[in-house]
């Protein structure tokens, strides 16, 4: 269901800075402070707002929260491990108190705004008493021991390849072209690995299922579905009379038509409401691996800019913004994420799992420009928290996987390359292909964090 009153959350993937990265500015508008993010795509300058109103309802085409489910949660966890997981990871960049009052023995979280109504989370008394966590994916030590040459034997895993791809490139902004060389499509090259990827883990045990197996969106909608909430949302953010068409793609004021708005509406937020109700209600995974490339802003992407820049990094969820816990939505999500644990388990594996792509791509760590919006966690150096709409609505743990700037010389040169067995002189430097660096070095990590965990 959509809900026109809401304002955007944040926008994930902006190639801007990098190519996942987020924005959020404080904007004043007549005489009131609005907190709103908004969108920034390669070209823009300044664009449409979303100002929150005074109660913020839910974030994007988001849905009411149903509180009571988190009663299953009553006495899971101690006074100690909530506030450390809430200080260290969720709210590290602090939180109102009028949103979450942490006393002795209770938590109080605002359900709702407008009612001003609160659910208590009692604690349990001490770790030796507390009940099991309930949740429906298996953490590693829970897995039954596997034989040494199987060691994802029964794991569940889903792979998420980032983006669409295909004929939606263009439209999500995931495209450019060199001359007249192959176009650069994120979504085809997630793909791609995720192909790759599902073989090698068959060939270890695991049993894998794809969130997404073409270049067709999993939604059903199309971005036509969304024009009038897209009008709407315009009219609310101060464009009176939006705009139906943009003029072409460098057009100034692409972000207040409601054509560009009715995509984004499509391929973001629908498109991963979508991807999540697959994982949550029938794939039933004990891990999602969300497979994306990153990016430094290429500008024009019939001329793009190409960088020596390269880097990685990973990403769980964490470290949400003030203006993101405010909506009821995301707030509850967060909680809910919190007393699953699945951070317990996605942190060492994205730690294993960073440090085996290291170790194979010679890749340094990619340094967020602010800490805005990120923390970093673990030990490795390439682990990030952060919120995404992917890593807080898929309820289990998710790695989100950031290798290899695109548009990077040598990474635009192994692409060229496309798939290959073996190694390929690329650059004067015999090269596996990028594909399988990518699959065998995500496969390496997991083979190891799961023989580990599974001893
Ligand atoms: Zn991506």
């Amino acid at each position: 269901m959509i809900r026109l009153q809401q304002a955007l959350a944040w926008q994930e993937n902006d190639k801007s800075t990098t190519n996942d990265e987020a924005r959020k500015v404080k904007f004043r508008h007549s005489d009131f402070l609005i907190l709103s993010s908004f969108v920034i795509r390669a070209s823009s300058l300044l664009l449409f707002l979303f100002p929150l109103t005074l109660y913020a309802a839910d974030s994007v085409l988001g849905s009411k929260p149903r509180w009571s489910v988190l009663e299953k949660y009553q006495d899971t966890i101690t006074h100690d491990q909530f506030t450390q997981l809430l200080n260290d990871v969720y709210c590290t960049h602090g939180f109102a108190p009028d949103l979450i009052e942490i006393n002795e023995k209770t938590a109080r979280v605002l359900m709702n705004h407008e009612s001003q109504k609160f659910f208590t989370l009692r604690f349990a008394e001490s770790a030796a008493v507390r009940k099991p966590v309930p949740r429906l994916w298996r953490p590693a030590k829970s897995l039954p021991a596997a034989r040494s040459h199987k060691p994802l034997a029964g794991l569940k895993v889903a792979l998420d390849p980032g983006h669409l791809g295909g004929k939606w490139a263009k439209m999500e902004e995931r495209w450019f072209q060199v001359g007249a060389t192959e176009p650069v499509q994120e979504g085809d090259l997630t793909l791609r690995v995720a192909r790759l990827l599902a073989q090698r883990l068959r060939e270890f045990g695991a049993k894998v299922s794809f969130v997404r197996d073409s270049n067709e969106p999993v939604t059903a909608k199309r971005p036509d579905d969304f024009r009038e909430p897209a009008r709407k949302i315009l009219i609310k953010n101060g464009v009176p009379q939006p705009r139906a068409d943009v003029l072409d793609p460098n057009d100034p004021a692409k972000e207040q038509t409601i054509r560009w708005q009715s995509e984004i509406l499509f391929y973001r937020y629908s498109e991963i409401r979508r991807r999540a109700a697959l994982v949550n209600f029938k794939l039933h995974p004990d891990l999602v691996l969300c497979l994306h490339f990153n990016a430094e802003g290429w500008g024009d992407p019939t001329h793009p800019t190409l960088t020596e820049t390269n880097h990685l990094h990973l990403l769980v969820n964490g470290s949400y913004l003030a203006e993101e816990l405010d909506f009821d939505d995301e707030r509850f999500e967060m909680i809910r994420r919190l007393l699953s644990r699945a951070y317990n388990e996605e942190l060492p594996l994205a730690d294993t799992i960073a440090v085996a792509m290291a170790r194979e791509t010679g890749l340094p760590p990619y340094q967020y420009p602010t800490t805005n919006s990120t923390t970093k966690v673990g030990t490795s150096g390439y682990v990030y928290a952060r919120n995404l709409l992917a890593t807080r609505l898929y309820r289990c743990p998710v790695v989100y996987c950031e290798p290899f700037v695109m548009n990077s010389n040598d990474v635009f040169a192994r692409i060229q390359h496309g798939d290959y067995q073996g190694t390929c002189n690329v650059n004067g430097v015999e090269r596996k292909s990028i594909f399988r660096e990518y699959a065998d070095s995500v496969v390496g990590g997991l083979v190891e964090y799961y023989s580990h965990a599974r001893e």
